[in-house]
């Protein structure tokens, strides 16, 4: 406990000061990361949340403040002020679901900017008591300077410090080495920045929208994580340059402020919206691809897959198997226990099938109680003894479902060729294991018949020439 006490009064001491370090002399820090730091640490590991840290941190805000030149009685009513507002934020993404506490959804933003802005006005409504106190502003003229500088820093960090990932030796190398290499994916960035300087030098209050095109790049471009660091490296640029004008010129940055955040909602949203419908399309093929009952590839599917496989092995001069299997008398299980058994146990075999399959080998259902493979790489003998292994398998299943022990049997056809012999068309290569598996059924069912369509066994008649 005291542990945690001591991380958070540090971070907030170290936070504060580089918030304090940023204001021009006497006015509001425009740039504030305790709060939003703090509220993040605490939403991540909940357990640092105790009573001693809450104190802690009170105590942390107040000492920096006290350190850099502050009167007491100010300083303590601007601890007070944080504390307040953090309180608020922390509240209430207690109560949120744990994914909109991780920003995982277009709607996760809504609740963030709603909760920034609740903590936003909690704290500037206290703080701002220090306006006609010690700084001579008027009240809500400070009030609606906090408020709007809050309101940004708790959205922007907020967006950053709570998906920002834990961090993990090794793992930046593992993840650099997995990206595509090259200067390309540092563009969108380096717009980022260059549009950020352009917009500083041109003097005028433009600056804040000069970027707008380069944070969308890097909201498509990017994870939301990144997306969310350039965008908080932009907004406190903003703040910092909007403060400064603002303290030289004497105009009100509220409004400014305000459409700032406008602004930083606008890539934040296109990258999770843009993540939402990748995994909506995700989901889509995948129902697209795969059999809705056994979740083995689709009728659709396996064409194209089988294609790619059988054009791979002939690349690499592998040969390649393909194996037709078909239940037995599969008519007299739906008879006998009625069509939802008989689903139930084309699950069973399904997975009894796929379990021992290796990762290049495809499995796809042909339709009814037929189903298909694919095993790239094996010879003759090979993918018969995997047939084999697969019959007896299923021999000795027995399926208890809704009281019944089910058992059943499988015939298999297997067909192969080597690299040369591999057919352009991959029908032709299950049209033989097809016709190998009938040969199956006519000797008796529970069986595996094979064909070697290239190279293929000699005949009888040639074996006769020799
Ligand atoms: P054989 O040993 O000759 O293959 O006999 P069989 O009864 O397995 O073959 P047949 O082609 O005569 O019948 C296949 C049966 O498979 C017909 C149908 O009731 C059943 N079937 C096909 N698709 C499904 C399905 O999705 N669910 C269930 N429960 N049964 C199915
Ligand atoms: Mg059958
Ligand atoms: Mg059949």
């Amino acid at each position: 406990m005291l542990r945690g006490a001591t991380i958070v009064a540090g971070v907030v001491f170290v936070m504060a000061l580089v918030g304090i370090l940023s204001r021009p002399l006497g006015a509001l820090a425009p740039v504030w990361p305790a709060n939003a730091v703090l509220v993040g640490l605490l939403v991540r590991r909940p357990r640092l949340a105790t009573p001693l840290a809450w104190l802690a941190a009170f105590v942390a805000y107040a000492a920096a403040d006290l350190v850099t030149g502050s009167e007491p009685g100010l300083a303590l009513l601007l601890a007070v002020a944080n504390v307040v507002g953090v309180t608020v934020a922390y509240l209430s993404f207690r109560r949120l679901p744990a994914k909109h506490r991780r920003l995982e959804e277009p709607r996760s933003l809504a609740y963030l900017f709603l909760v920034s802005g609740a903590a936003a006005l909690a704290a500037s409504l206290v703080g701002s008591l220090a306006g006609p106190v010690y700084l001579a502003a008027p009240w809500h003229r400070m009030v609606r300077l906090w408020f709007v500088a809050e309101f940004v820093n708790y959205t922007v960090l907020l967006s950053v410090v709570l998906t920002a990932p834990t961090v993990r030796p090794g793992a930046w190398r593992e993840r650099r080495a997995s990206e595509a290499p090259g200067m390309a994916r540092w563009y969108p960035l380096l717009a980022v920045v260059a549009a950020t300087v352009l917009g500083m030098l041109l003097d005028g209050y433009g600056a804040i929208a000069v970027p707008v095109p380069a944070l969308l790049w890097c909201a498509i471009r990017y994870r939301f994580f990144p997306t969310a660091l350039v965008t908080a490296g932009y907004s406190m640029a903003m703040l910092t340059l909007l403060s400064q004008r603002a303290s030289e010129g004497g105009t009100s940055i509220a409004s400014l402020a305000l459409g700032l955040l406008a602004v930083v909602g606008a890539p934040l949203t296109l990258n999770l919206v843009q993540r939402q419908n990748a995994e909506l399309m995700q989901r889509l093929s995948r129902a697209v691809n795969h059999d809705a009952l056994t979740g083995v590839l689709s009728r659709r599917a396996l064409g194209q897959r089988f294609q790619e496989a059988l054009a791979r092995c002939r690349a690499e001069g592998a040969s390649a198997a393909a194996l037709v299997l078909d239940l037995d008398r599969f008519k007299t299980v739906n008879d006998r226990y009625g069509h939802a058994v008989g689903d139930e146990v084309l699950v069973r075999f399904a997975r009894a099938v796929s379990e021992p399959l290796r990762s290049e080998d495809l499995l796809g259902r042909l339709g009814g109680e037929e189903f298909v493979a694919l095993l790239p790489g094996l010879e003759h003998e090979e993918a018969v003894a995997v047939a084999e292994r697969i019959r007896g398998t299923v021999e000795r299943l027995r399926m208890p479902i809704d009281g019944h022990e089910v058992a059943c049997t499988v015939s298999i056809g297997v067909a192969t060729a080597t690299a040369d012999g591999l057919p352009e068309d991959w029908r032709e290569l299950v049209q033989a294991a097809d016709q190998a598996m009938y040969e199956a059924k006519e000797s008796g069912r529970n069986r595996v018949a094979s064909v070697a369509l290239w190279p293929a066994a000699p005949s009888p008649s040639e074996l006769d020439t020799v």
